[in-house]
């Protein structure tokens, strides 16, 4: 999927993610869940989704960011809400909070959940 180091042209095994031979980071690398130290990558941008929510969109956009399966995140957040009152609805508005609706410009079209 790589093919070359855009850095030193050196040839790159596939689902690389760093150049063996400069280290840089490889672009269009698959995005990983957890950075590995020493790279910090571009961080998943967490944005609510205008398109796909239910609620506020934080579990659409967590889903969407670290590429996980939304009705799995929503499942977890309601079981969670139900076990681990309060945690979960705390981290909920705490995400509301934080996370930024996505911008208008950068809306994608509505996808079937
Ligand atoms: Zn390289």
């Amino acid at each position: 999927m790589s093919g070359y180091c855009s850095n030193c042209g050196n040839a790159l095994p596939p689902m690389a993610r760093f150049c063996s031979s400069c280290g840089a980071v490889v672009s269009g690398a698959p995005p990983a869940g957890f950075p590995p130290f020493g790279f910090p990558p571009q961080a998943p941008r967490l944005v609510r989704p205008l398109f796909g929510r239910q609620f506020a969109g934080v579990c659409a956009g967590l889903a969407k960011a670290y590429g996980w399966d939304v009705a799995t995140v929503r499942i977890l957040a309601v079981v969670g809400g139900i076990f681990l009152c309060p945690v979960v609805e705390v981290l909920y508005v705490a995400c509301w909070i934080g996370m930024p609706e996505e911008p208008i410009g950068e809306m994608q079209q509505p996808q079937q959940f």
